[in-house]
């Protein structure tokens, strides 16, 4: 196992900014995750787990411990009765193993399809899209437990899922290294068409769609939105969703709809758990001021997307600091929300 010094992690990110990792290196078995575990524990480096870079926003000073990177493939598969389990090593690319699902003819992560990043990232903030959530799929998780130098194999309960979020973002964040992650798939099943971008995508069609209908659709839609890492776009060069949809109480939604409607404007929203109500980020920091293409800097606005925040060449993560506090301020300002960032923000 190679031990590297002073390794740049602006490439190792989709948003490619930050500085370099003091130590650097990529464990492909569960016994290198060990070993690199022991070499920050007996310096006293603080470690910070990498997957495939695609949640991180870097500081330029970069990490001054270890950083880990996640390399364990392989993918098993076992038969039930109508479901097929999944065991995904944690450093599968995420994309690669829903194209391998959805060609199995195994329902339920393909509106997925197109997120980049590494398996084990989906369990880390419940990854989301197009109405379905890894939370919903997730058998199991095996993960060393930092705290006892132990592997646990941890159930979908003891995970803690809910909206972008885990014990692995929140409660226990750092205590785990996510090393396999099993999903739970239904043969055969219906592929999910609930939001309105897919509706339209195949209002008119005769046939049913199928599953790599769908996967088609969900990464022909990602691209139109730089949502999909495609060579040459500069719009996702980014983090994704830089700030998570609030989620509002019903007197919360109350008065920011009123202040929407002394505007002459709705907001979007969708229904949450309980009494709850989840609204657009993206609407709200659209009718802020800061528009798609915003931004003439290093730092901008995506043309294609209102909530990514994307590097149009030379920005640094201060320039990428400065824009998320600006927009936060002035959300807070006209609508009275403040806006959670969702990438997990390294060095700072
Ligand atoms: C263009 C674009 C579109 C996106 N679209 C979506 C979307 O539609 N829905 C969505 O939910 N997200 C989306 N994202 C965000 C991101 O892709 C996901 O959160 C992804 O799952 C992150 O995985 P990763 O392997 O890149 O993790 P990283 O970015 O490397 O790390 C993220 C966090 O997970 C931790 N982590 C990584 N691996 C491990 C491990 N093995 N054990 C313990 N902790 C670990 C890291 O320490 C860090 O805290 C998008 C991002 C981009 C750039």
């Amino acid at each position: 196992m190679l031990i590297s010094e002073n390794v740049p992690l602006a490439p190792l990110t989709t948003l490619k900014i930050g500085g370099p990792a003091r130590y650097f290196v990529e464990a492909q078995t569960i016994a290198e995750v060990s070993q690199a575990v022991e070499f920050a524990r007996s310096r006293s480096l603080p470690l910070f787990v990498l997957g495939g870079g695609s949640n991180l926003v870097i500081s330029d000073a970069g990490w001054p411990g270890l950083v880990l990177k996640i390399g364990i493939t392989g993918i098993n598969h076992r038969h039930g009765h109508d479901e097929v389990v999944f065991e995904a090593g944690a450093g599968e690319d995420w994309d690669k193993f829903v194209g391998l699902v959805v060609a199995h003819n195994c329902a339920g992560l393909e509106c997925l399809s197109g997120i980049p990043g590494s398996v084990a990232g989906t369990p880390v903030q419940n990854v989301g899209a197009y109405g379905q959530e890894v939370a919903n799929r997730i058998e199991s998780v095996l993960a060393l437990d930092l705290r006892d130098g132990q592997i646990h194999e941890l159930c979908n309960q003891a995970c803690g899922f809910s909206y972008r979020t885990s014990i692995f973002n929140t409660t226990e964040r750092g205590r785990y290294i996510i090393l396999q992650v099993n999903y739970v798939l239904k043969h055969g099943g219906d592929a999910y068409i609930a939001y309105a971008d897919l509706k339209k995508y195949f209002a008119g069609w005769s046939e049913k769609p199928t599953l790599a209908n769908v996967r088609d659709a969900v990464r022909k839609i990602r691209a139109g939105k730089g949502m999909l890492i495609t060579a040459g776009d500069d719009d996702c060069r980014s983090a994704g969703s830089f700030f998570k949809n609030p989620i509002l109480s019903a007197d919360q939604y109350q008065a920011l709809s009123a202040r929407a409607a002394a505007k002459n404007l709705q907001i979007p929203s969708y229904p949450a758990l309980d009494a709850q109500k989840k609204v657009s980020a993206a609407w709200l920091v659209e009718h802020s001021g800061f528009s798609r293409g915003y931004g003439n800097g290093p730092v901008g606005i995506s043309r294609k997307h209102a909530l990514a925040i994307v590097n149009r060449g030379n920005a640094t993560a201060a320039d990428v600091l400065a824009l998320k506090e600006a927009i936060q301020q002035r959300v807070e300002e006209i609508w009275g929300i403040v806006l959670e960032p969702e990438p997990v923000f390294v060095g700072f």
